[in-house]
């Protein structure tokens, strides 16, 4: 499942960060996911509950939602999208996307 090598990768960080900071446990991962990322934040999360051991295992996991961002690279206008292809609907050109791919760890709480 894709879910599961993007969480092995969330928690392989968190733990790197946690056991440099001399933290020991984490209590929450704070994870921002663009809407355009390709991935489900409820797979996301049942994978998380199944992988998280060690200084994560009792971590939850936030997910912050960011939306599509399309440019209009011909009239610079610019809309929330929730695909890959979209079109400007001011002039029909295909908008660039600038936003929702997102994905990467925010923050980390340790103690
Ligand atoms: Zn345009």
């Amino acid at each position: 499942m894709h879910e599961m090598t993007i969480v092995a990768g969330v928690l392989e960080i968190a733990h790197r960060q946690a056991a440099g900071a001399g933290a020991t446990r984490i209590n929450r991962v704070v994870l921002e996911v663009g809407r355009l990322a390709g991935v489900e934040a409820d797979a996301l999360r049942f994978c998380f509950d199944v992988a998280r051991s060690g200084l994560s295992a009792i971590a939850e996991l936030e997910i912050r939602d960011v939306p599509g961002r399309g440019l209009c690279p011909a009239c610079g206008a610019s809309r929330d999208v929730d695909e890959l292809a979209a079109l400007c609907e001011a002039c029909g050109n295909v908008l660039d996307i600038s936003g929702g791919r997102e994905l990467r760890v925010l923050s980390l709480n340790v103690d």
